[in-house]
């Protein structure tokens, strides 16, 4: 069985007691300078990372403090190498995304609609 350790309850606890949430550290949009198009929440929205090696995740402890926390886990032995509390650094660097960069800034991609601009 495989154990997290909650940063909450320091205690290491079944797996089963926890959930992933999405991607950690991801800026929410209201960080991004300037408003959002459809196209640009909906890269909120939809697009992760997909990182092969060292990720960050957010995960929740749904069966126990009901907290969510951040882990560093490894995605190809799915070895969770770090757990830390919301708001603290990540203990361990993120793996750089392999072949094709993929850009997670917020741009405008079209100029705004009339709709828009009469805000
Ligand atoms: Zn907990």
């Amino acid at each position: 069985m495989l154990l997290i350790r909650c940063p909450y309850c320091e205690q290491d606890r079944p797996e089963v007691e926890f959930s992933y949430a999405h991607q950690a550290h991801k800026p929410r949009p209201e960080e991004a300078e300037g408003t959002l198009d459809d196209h640009n929440w909906a890269r909120w929205v939809y697009y992760r990372k997909n990182i092969k090696g060292v990720a960050h995740e957010r995960w929740y402890h749904a069966a126990g403090c009901r907290k969510f926390f951040n882990a560093v886990r490894d995605t190809v032995s799915s070895e969770v190498l770090a757990t830390y509390r919301s708001g603290e650094t990540p203990p361990i660097e993120e793996s750089r995304i392999e072949g094709e960069e993929i850009s997670f800034e917020y741009e405008r991609t079209t100029e705004p609609t009339s709709a828009e601009e009469g805000k």
